[in-house]
């Protein structure tokens, strides 16, 4: 019963005390009415659709070096690749004629881009496709670069902060990289007009409970319009690479308090989810997730985006996905 009363005071108040929330992270004992209460939210906001986002990796070039990323610079083995902006609209015409209606451009930070060639890339989607949603996925920016995205086209942002606490962050990236500053560049693309997506990894490696409920709070400081977690997987050649993997369970049950937090959010079940697990992304539909992200970039070099080991989707099926509507 008791269960019962703490999943209805998260459907109806979209918030609980910290030690509830603390509670409900680090059970299972909630989990079977947390999964029904939030699958209910997303049907009574979004009846049966799952959207669906065409990803386009168009670089794995990054000038950054996290410590759990398999692109980071400092990673001498990985294999880089750029693409043009013709291969990019090549991807983009494919990703329209299969019914897609969202690119998401998604990189490391890749000084090749400029502010001139990104908006210029932009700019031929925004007039091939002025239907379609363009949503930017490429790091720390400044003001002044959000807003020439913007006006180019682009009108969606994903910009994990990965972690909410300072410590935690420090121990995840390199000196010269800041959570206050991701926090900032969050607040401005909101300030600017895009619709924003933020997030955070679950199992990242020294991630506590209080590091998950200060994500949670960030969040609602935050209120975005899209929000992506999904599990940190280690890579191997990355100084986490003896670090564990989060866990299904522990991603699926927060996929759902976030559904009961932000009842419209729109909330991915993530390639990463897929990886670790072979039914993962139908979980996450079943837990409150509504939106998937096939991979539309070019085969030849959907094996070299490898932020993980064993990232799914790197063949020939993946824009066709596995995408069962529920
Ligand atoms: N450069 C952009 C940025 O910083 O937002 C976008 C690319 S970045 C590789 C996209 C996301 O991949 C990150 O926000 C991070 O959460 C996720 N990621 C990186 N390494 C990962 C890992 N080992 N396991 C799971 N997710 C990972």
């Amino acid at each position: 019963m008791d269960n019962i009363n703490l999943i209805n005071r998260l459907s109806s108040e979209h918030n609980l005390s910290d030690s509830e929330f603390l509670k409900l992270i680090t059970t299972s004992e909630y989990d079977a009415e947390l999964f029904l209460a939030a699958d209910k939210t997303r049907r009574e906001n979004y009846k049966a659709a799952v959207y669906i986002r065409g990803l386009i990796e168009f670089t794995n070039y990054c000038k950054n070096d996290c410590f759990y990323c398999g692109i980071r610079c400092g990673n001498k083995k990985a294999v880089r690749y750029r693409l043009t902006r013709d291969d990019i609209l090549m991807c983009c015409a494919e990703g329209y004629s299969l019914g897609f209606r969202t690119f998401v451009l998604q990189g490391g930070e890749d000084p090749y881009y400029t502010d001139d060639i990104m908006c210029e890339i932009v700019s031929s989607i925004r007039k091939n496709y002025p239907d379609c949603a363009i949503t930017l996925s490429v790091g720390e920016k400044t003001r002044e670069t959000y807003e020439k995205y913007f006006e180019a086209g682009a009108n969606r942002y994903l910009l994990r902060h990965e972690t909410a606490l300072d410590e935690h962050y420090k121990k995840l990236h390199p000196n010269n990289m800041s959570l206050e500053n991701r926090k900032k560049c969050l607040f401005e693309l909101k300030k600017i007009g895009f619709q924003v997506g933020s997030g955070f990894m679950v199992g990242s490696p020294y991630q506590k409970p209080d590091n998950i409920l200060a994500d949670l709070r960030f969040l609602q400081e935050l209120s975005p319009d899209m929000i992506g977690i999904g599990p940190y997987i280690s890579h191997e050649d990355t100084p986490f690479k003896d670090k564990k993997s989060g866990s299904l369970e522990l991603t699926i049950r927060l996929i759902a308090i976030l559904r009961l937090m932000f009842p419209y959010a729109l909330i991915p079940s993530t390639t990463a989810l897929g990886t670790i697990h072979p039914e993962g992304r139908e979980l996450g539909l079943k837990a409150g997730a509504n939106v998937v992200m096939p991979n539309l970039s070019p085969v030849k070099v959907r094996k070299l985006y490898t932020l993980y080991d064993n990232k799914i989707c790197t063949g020939e099926e993946a824009a066709q996905g596995n995408v069962k509507e529920h």
